[in-house]
């Protein structure tokens, strides 16, 4: 049954009341109520782009900052790829001194909005906390992302935002190509040491990802746009619609712009497909091709965008993480009236986020398991028109440790779909190391980097998915960190 923010709120309020002024025990910090996030009504989300979570309310975010028993050891702190000091930022909350706790956040984290909405929490910081150990469920471990959305939240609507103190200019120049997290990252704190920071961005619009992939529900465009524009308050210069590798190679930067760094934050955009019959039919996407219609292009501003996106009405969806996830709640919203999740292995394997997962389910999105692709089936006008599928069941663990998909002989079956999204994963797009022939990757295109993220080129340095494969944003936040401080190293 759907909770309202109002209830959730209220039933916040009666726990303040008893709890607030009350010297607590760990014992008494465990008993009280994990912090369920509002969220929007599925029946009336699925008709808008809104964000469908809302955000704790202030006596959400004070009730739930005492479930944290502050604990010596933090373990909560060794998952968090950039350690934030996780048990101080929750106690100024307790405290009610927000602005102390943005400040504890931000002497590890650029982007709190950000990743407060989209880390995978639940096998990052909250995997490790102790009250989720106490109840031997990570599902109720203290609330670490929702409260740090809180005060990130709380920052933007106070208006607090500062920009960062920038040294005197060196003269010396740097060149960050792509604009996503890790290149954001790496700009803003190379800009503060008083290098002159162009980005190149390839798309007409700065964010990487976070712009034309993840969904307007999960992450509202707005935040996104509002770090970009601290970065321009930063004095970084941003050249838009500019492809390195087309319009300038990484050697004309180095050799003839007049850029003494580099850093390559140019993420793992390129699609895989199946490789199976009937991928090039009229109705097959990559998720990367609908997401950036939709995000990217304003594709479900029907009447008036430029770019059109498919008419669907059975839509599957093949994939089992974030991107099928968004791909499959972005075609319920355009109008489909049938979506389907096919995944070869079963729930419990899914790399989404769980959030996610329980999400779809809320929007009615259908999840067939231990199901796969084998041929993709068209009409005679050369449009999908139904999927062969094959089911599956689970053989022994593979060198990932997830128990390998068997298929089961004689299993195929036709099922009727007019749109097929293929969400399998991305790997790095190879348009740099082809027009640079010095720059090392490995065998999956990943450009190779030592410990200070320095690529085999002098004063090239790489961070974020061009060197981790598909990660995630605050693993190429992490990165975009590292490299700068070793480019300001050199500098
Ligand atoms: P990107 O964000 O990919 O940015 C790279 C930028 O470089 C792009 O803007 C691109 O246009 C530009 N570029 C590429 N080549 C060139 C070139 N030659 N010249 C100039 N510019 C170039 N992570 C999470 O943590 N949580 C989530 O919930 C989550 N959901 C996701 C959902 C989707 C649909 C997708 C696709 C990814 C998701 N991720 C999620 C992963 C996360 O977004 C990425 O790990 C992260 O954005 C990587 O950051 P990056 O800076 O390395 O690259
Ligand atoms: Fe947890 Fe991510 Fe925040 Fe780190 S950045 S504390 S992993 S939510
Ligand atoms: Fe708080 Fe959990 Fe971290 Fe302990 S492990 S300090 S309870 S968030």
């Amino acid at each position: 049954m759907h909770i309202s923010a109002e209830e959730l709120k209220k039933n916040a309020q009666l726990i303040l009341s008893e709890i607030k002024d009350k010297s607590l025990s760990n014992k008494e910090r465990t008993a009280i109520p994990l912090q369920e996030m509002p969220a929007q009504d599925p029946k009336i989300r699925i008709n808008n782009m809104e964000e469908v979570a809302q955000g704790y309310s202030r006596e959400q975010a004070l009730v739930e900052s005492r479930r944290c028993l502050q604990c010596a050891s933090a373990p909560c702190v060794e998952g968090c790829p950039v350690q934030i000091n996780i048990p101080g930022f929750i106690k100024a909350i307790e405290e009610e001194n927000f602005e102390k706790s943005i400040g504890v956040i931000k002497e590890a984290s650029l982007l709190p909005s950000i990743c407060g909405r989209v880390c995978p929490q639940e096998s990052q910081c909250q995997e490790k906390c102790t009250v989720g150990k106490i109840f031997k469920d990570p599902n109720k471990s203290v609330s670490i992302g929702r409260l740090e959305r809180f005060v990130a939240d709380w920052e933007a609507s106070e208006a607090k935002r500062s920009i960062p103190e920038i040294k005197p200019s060196t003269g010396k120049k740097v060149a960050v190509i792509g604009s996503g997290p890790a290149g954001i990252t790496a700009a803003a704190d190379i800009a503060k040491e008083g290098h002159e920071v162009v980005v190149f961005e390839a798309f007409h619009k700065p964010g990487g990802v976070m712009i034309y992939g993840i969904p307007e529900f999960r992450l509202p465009k707005k935040i996104v746009e509002d770090e970009i524009e601290t970065l321009k308050k930063m004095n970084v210069t941003i050249k838009q619609n500019f492809l390195v590798g087309r319009s300038r190679t990484l050697k004309d930067l180095l050799e003839k712009d007049g850029f003494s760094a580099v850093f390559i934050g140019t993420g793992a955009g390129l699609p895989k497909f199946m490789g199976i019959e009937g991928e090039n039919l009229v109705g097959v996407f990559s998720a990367n091709e609908y997401l950036t219609r939709s995000n990217l292009m304003k594709a479900y501003k029907k009447d008036t965008a430029a770019t059109p996106i498919y008419p669907s009405k059975k839509v599957m969806v093949f994939g089992g993480g974030n991107v099928a996830m968004d791909a499959a709640r972005t075609a319920i919203r355009l109008g489909a009236e049938e979506v389907s999740i096919v995944y070869r292995r079963t729930e419990a394997e899914m790399p989404a986020r769980i959030e996610e997962v329980a999400h779809a389910k809320e929007e009615g999105i259908k999840f067939r398991l231990l199901e796969n692709a084998s041929k993709i089936i068209g009409d005679e006008k050369g449009r999908v028109k139904a999927v062969e599928l094959v089911t599956f069941e689970l053989g022994e663990p593979d060198a990932s440790g997830r128990r390998r998909p068997v298929q089961v002989k004689g299993s195929e079956h036709v099922v009727e779909a007019d749109t097929v999204i293929v969400a399998i994963g991305n790997e790095s797009n190879p348009l740099i190391k082809q027009t640079t022939q010095e720059l090392e990757v490995n065998k999956y295109g990943n450009i190779i980097v030592d410990e200070n993220c320095k690529t085999s080129m002098d004063r090239v340095y790489a961070g974020g998915d061009i060197v981790l494969g598909a990660a995630t944003v605050i693993l190429a936040m992490g990165e975009g960190r590292k490299a700068a401080a070793a480019i300001n190293k050199l500098l």
